[in-house]
């Protein structure tokens, strides 16, 4: 693409280039992607492999027993309630019988033989319902005292088992650590070398008719390289990686702006070189060139070549112009030392 190229397929090209970084960026992105699916360490199987089992049974079966226990004190909470109602009336109807009894004594009566065996009978149900209602409450103190000691060796035994968890969750986190570390190893293996070969094909095929090709595939590849390194590597280091970068690029776009300001441009160059030919002058250092005679010729003030063997058809040429007057051909050799040529774009 020149000056030359219609304004259209300028803009066309254009256009695609930046279409085809976008789908390069794209293509990338799927391998990135692949990569960071990597399956990682699972933390269930770090807590699995750092709990003993025996811990884990140990704190299961006392929250087990502790809820049996709390059950059965509930029950017997219940049925403490009913011996205390049983208790209670058996105690209503011996105080009842006990002051029939107590009435009869009043009157000076002898008590009836039923209203005896009914007194005897209510002491001897109350006296049995004391003793169950005091059994009951006898028990829930000591289910209560089992319960407390219980609580105690379940915590113990839960802090055991917390230890332990706490032991694979840190080793968890290492390894997940590890993952990450290899998995940022992959996607820079994959981004750098691609990020080197485009900026190697772009600084080695300058000024090809493919350029805008490879300057896409560079700042894809770019692009990834950048989006890796933000991911994985640590925020602090990050922000020193991304300004270096970012002044190299200025610094290589500044550099080839200044080579390119002091390059004399071909026009004028051309135009001096012919002026000097044509008067008869050293086109270098204009010291006047005697009259030729067919054979190469240098200048006798500065050394530079005026004529010399053309490389395609062995006839004497003017070196410091472009083509050859006898075949035309064209070289790079003309521009002569005001052009070093590690800079004269490669054809
Ligand atoms: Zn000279
Ligand atoms: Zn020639």
């Amino acid at each position: 693409m020149n000056e030359n190229t219609p304004r259209g397929l300028r803009w066309t090209i254009r256009g695609l280039s930046v279409l085809l970084l976008f789908l390069f960026i794209w293509l990338e992105g799927f391998i990135v992607g692949d990569i960071d699916r990597m399956e990682g360490p699972s933390a269930r199987a770090f807590t699995e492999a750092t709990v003993e089992p025996e811990t884990r049974e140990r704190a299961q079966s006392l929250q087990v027993s502790i809820s049996s226990l709390e059950r059965e004190i509930a029950r017997l909470e219940e049925l403490k309630a009913n011996r205390i109602e049983t208790r209670d009336s058996a105690n209503a109807t011996l105080n009842q019988f006990k002051s029939q009894y107590q009435f009869a004594i009043e009157r000076n009566e002898q008590p009836s033989e039923a209203l005896t065996a009914a007194l005897d009978k209510a002491q001897a149900s109350f006296l049995e319902a004391s003793s169950a209602f005091e059994e009951a409450n006898q028990r829930i103190a000591e289910l209560q005292e089992q319960i407390h000691l219980a609580r105690v060796e379940a915590a113990i035994a839960e802090r055991a088992l917390q230890g332990e968890q706490a032991r694979g969750d840190s080793e968890y986190r290492k390894a997940y650590a590890a993952h990450r570390f290899k998995v940022a190893a992959f996607k820079m293996l994959v981004v750098v070398p691609l990020f080197l070969g485009a900026a190697f094909l772009t600084a080695r095929r300058k000024g090809s008719m493919f350029g805008p090709i490879h300057r896409a595939l560079l700042v894809a590849t770019f692009w990834w390289v950048g989006v890796v390194m933000f991911e994985h590597f640590p925020k602090e280091y990050f922000k020193y990686i991304a300004i270096g970068a970012a002044t190299l690029i200025v610094l290589a776009f500044l550099v080839r702006s200044l080579r390119n300001a002091a390059k004399p441009q071909d026009e004028v160059l051309l135009r001096r070189r012919r002026e000097a030919y044509q008067a008869g002058r050293c086109p270098e250092c204009a010291y006047p060139i005697p009259q030729e005679t067919g054979q190469p010729m240098a200048c006798a003030s500065c050394g530079s070549d005026l004529f010399e063997q053309c490389g395609s058809c062995d006839a004497v040429r003017h070196a410091l112009l472009p083509n050859c007057r006898s075949c035309g051909t064209a070289t790079q050799r003309w521009r002569g030392t005001e052009s070093t040529p590690s800079l004269a774009p490669n054809s």
